[in-house]
């Protein structure tokens, strides 16, 4: 599939199977393509919490991204689409930071009209509640769908790895998959929508 040379936007938002708004191919999008950034006002995540923390345990609703244990991007001031994209475990995007921005790119090629979605991967925390797994309850419907948008955190070899404190990037890592060719790559994978202390709010927005 060989990228497309008009400029029509790659994607528009409407309801979506999975939940609520959602994000969909305006056209054949190649794999690798850059689809979007994901933007909104910059925050700490004492601020994240103090803006979502106030929430039932059960909602899960919000537009935050975390994008390193100092700051979170609030997609519901001053976002844009991309914080419509849904979760997937079987995405066909993933989120990348690079330089603290986040972006989403395509991790295979997208037939016009499908849905966009890239996995949240939000850790789960030992002083999590129970249940929260369910409060971050799935419904991708991939035939691999963990039936949660949460996941273990990097295992201890990634945190060694990171010893040094000045220097390490706590909060983003390499996705294992990558390919670990260039070491001085500086693009990050993602590793989680809105990992916030209260772990109240994730990517998804409220809405009806
Ligand atoms: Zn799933």
């Amino acid at each position: 599939m060989r990228p497309s040379l008009s400029n029509k936007p790659y994607f528009f938002v409407r309801n979506s199977r999975i939940h609520g708004r959602g994000v969909f191919a305006a056209k054949n999008i190649a794999k690798g393509t850059r689809v979007t950034e994901y933007v909104g006002e910059r925050i700490s995540h004492a601020e994240a919490d103090r803006r979502h923390g106030g929430k039932a345990d059960d909602d899960n609703h919000t537009f935050l991204f975390t994008v390193t244990s100092r700051s979170v991007i609030d997609g519901g001031n001053g976002g844009n689409d991309a914080r419509w994209i849904n979760h997937s475990c079987d995405p066909n995007c993933e989120s990348v930071i690079e330089k603290s921005r986040v972006f989403v790119e395509a991790v295979r090629d997208i037939p016009k009209g499908e849905e966009l979605c890239y996995d949240y991967m939000i850790e789960r925390d030992p002083n999590d509640p129970p249940g929260m797994d369910q409060v971050f309850g799935c419904r991708c419907g991939a035939a691999n769908c963990r039936g949660t948008m949460l996941v273990d955190p990097a295992p201890p070899a990634r945190k060694a790895k990171a010893k040094s404190k000045t220097k390490a990037k706590t909060k983003t890592k390499t996705k294992a998959k990558a390919k670990a060719k260039t070491k001085a790559k500086t693009k990050t994978k993602a590793k989680a929508k809105a990992k916030v202390k209260t772990k109240v709010s994730a990517g998804k927005p409220s809405r009806r």
